[in-house]
């Protein structure tokens, strides 16, 4: 008999599933080309040539004892420290190893910060929409989640809720930019009025609210929109990064925190995460991919190929009366529903063999995501079929 909170987890992570199911059997059904499957945020681009290259010179050239051998739970210290020093060029910060522990990608990096920081009846608290996960891990550490409601259409942080909303149990605030679902990312004047209020808070409850930047698509933007460092603008401030997407390396498991200096009780939080990645059973991130990561450190995936995805599916969306958000960045695409219940839309979406998740899934009913890190050929496929669908509810 398993545990009543895993019977819930698995009760809940059935409907995804389900539609991985469905989605094979369209395909044994209607021919795999014929199924425009937009449900999941997995890369469909190759890692940079450089990461081939990279792990090769370092199966040759590293001694395998120390390549394969237990480490430092927090990582290799020459990883961390070009990490930090990467970090510091690009964003004018001060970071060292000491402010670096590797992850194993966002996921693991979010589940042991929240171990480290949450004691049990915490709150965490995201702004609709989020990534549904988040959820779930708050339940992994008996934590509350609290949501503040979207702020539509712009979809940057509803700070009158927010502010109402925060209280003395609130221990951690997670945003992330940008976005899953949206695509938006967060302006500089908006970071600025999160770190005033959180200070603000903060004084009012005498308690300490840190601030969890969840950056898997950091470098996932276009047109140059600037994504703010939100270390730089509240103290109190710990990065979750992830090379699942900005190198298409989500099966290697990598990523990072960062924990600067000023984050309060610094000395005890980075222990903490030390040992949260120990005894959470990750032990430490792997070794190859952390070696990896740290000779390509300037490498990228080919934004171009997401950003057409982006401007066929926005521009022939919104062509057909699809009322969507031109993403600033990340590979997603969110949009209104025609008709106000999204399950049904997605149910209804599926006649015409389009996989879609529904906006209830991230907290936000009345909107659907599409995931366009997928070939160009499924949105010339799935255009004529959103037509055809947006004909069908118009009548
Ligand atoms: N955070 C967000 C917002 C995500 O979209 C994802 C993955 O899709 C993750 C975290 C987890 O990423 P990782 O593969 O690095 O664990």
């Amino acid at each position: 008999m398993v545990s009543k909170k895993m019977e819930n987890f698995i009760a809940n992570g059935s409907a995804i599933r389900a539609m991985f199911e469905e989605g094979k059997q369209m395909a044994a059904i209607y021919g795999a080309e014929n199924v425009c499957d937009f449900s999941l945020g997995n890369p469909n681009l190759p890692p940079p040539e450089t990461i081939k290259k990279a792990i090769i010179e370092i199966l040759d050239e590293e001694d395998p004892v120390e390549l394969h051998g237990y480490m430092n739970n927090s990582g290799y210290e020459d990883v961390r420290e070009k990490i930090a020093k990467s970090l510091n060029d690009r964003f004018g910060t001060n970071f060292s190893h000491k402010n670096i522990v590797m992850t194993v990608g966002a996921a693991a990096g979010l589940n042991v910060i929240f171990k480290t920081l949450l004691d049990s009846g915490d709150e965490i608290m995201a702004f609709a929409p989020f990534f549904g996960e988040y959820k779930n891990y708050a339940i992994n550490c008996d934590a509350s989640f609290a949501v503040v409601p979207a702020s539509i259409p712009t979809f940057q942080p509803d700070f009158i809720s927010f502010e109402k909303m925060l209280n003395p149990k609130t221990k951690v605030v997670i945003v992330n930019t940008p976005n899953n679902p949206t695509g938006v990312v967060y302006t500089e004047e908006t970071i600025i009025k999160l770190a005033e209020i959180l200070n603000k808070k903060q004084k009012e409850f005498n308690t300490e609210i840190y601030l969890i930047s969840d950056e898997p698509y950091r470098e996932l933007v276009y047109d140059d929109i600037d994504v703010p460092y939100i270390t730089k603008y509240y103290s109190n401030t710990i990065v979750v990064y992830s090379y699942s997407k900005s190198l298409s390396l989500a099966g290697e498991r990598i990523g990072y925190l960062v924990i600067p200096d000023a984050v309060t009780d610094f000395d005890m939080v980075s222990a903490g995460a030390n040992m949260a990645t120990r005894i959470s059973g990750f032990v430490n991130a792997p070794s190859l991919m952390q070696k990896t990561a740290a000779k390509c450190l300037n490498s990228k995936v080919d934004i171009d190929f997401y950003d057409k995805n982006r401007q066929a599916l926005y521009d022939g969306l919104t062509k057909m009366g699809y009322e969507c958000t031109n993403p600033d960045g990340a590979f997603y695409l969110w949009v209104k529903t025609p008709i106000e219940d999204d399950k049904k839309f997605v149910e209804m979406a599926k006649k015409y063999q389009i996989l879609l998740v529904a906006g209830t899934f991230f907290g936000c009913p009345g909107y659907t995501r599409i995931a366009y890190c997928i070939s160009p050929k499924t949105i010339e496929t799935a255009l004529p079929k959103f037509e055809a669908l947006m004909k069908e509810i118009k009548g």
